[in-house]
């Protein structure tokens, strides 16, 4: 089972723990794409929450290179602007 899935297993409490420490490695303040807006509503880890509410100019990507990706075996990029990985497998 992949690790999207096994996430969707877990109890509760044993997930937000898990989301929490992705949430802290998550490279998106540090994207060329990360905006203001982003920061001041505190969103980040778009490949779990989905699409930002803010607008966005699509630029560069860090998805590839982040710790959650491999961890998680996430296979696109731009969750901020496209949706979350489970969305892009139709999850
Ligand atoms: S999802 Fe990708 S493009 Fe969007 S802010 Fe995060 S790293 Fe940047
Ligand atoms: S893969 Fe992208 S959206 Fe997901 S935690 Fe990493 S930088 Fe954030």
């Amino acid at each position: 089972m992949e690790m999207v899935q096994k996430l969707d297993a877990m109890a509760p409490e044993v997930r937000a723990k898990v989301m929490e420490k992705y949430r802290a490695l998550c490279t998106c303040p540090v994207c060329p794409a990360y905006t203001h807006c982003m920061k001041k509503k505190e969103e980040k880890l778009f490949c779990s929450t989905g699409k930002t509410s803010c607008s966005i100019m699509k630029k560069a990507c860090l998805c590839p290179n982040c710790p959650v990706t491999s961890m998680m075996a996430l296979k696109f990029g731009y969750y901020c602007a496209s949706g979350s990985e489970k969305q892009h497998r139709n999850m």
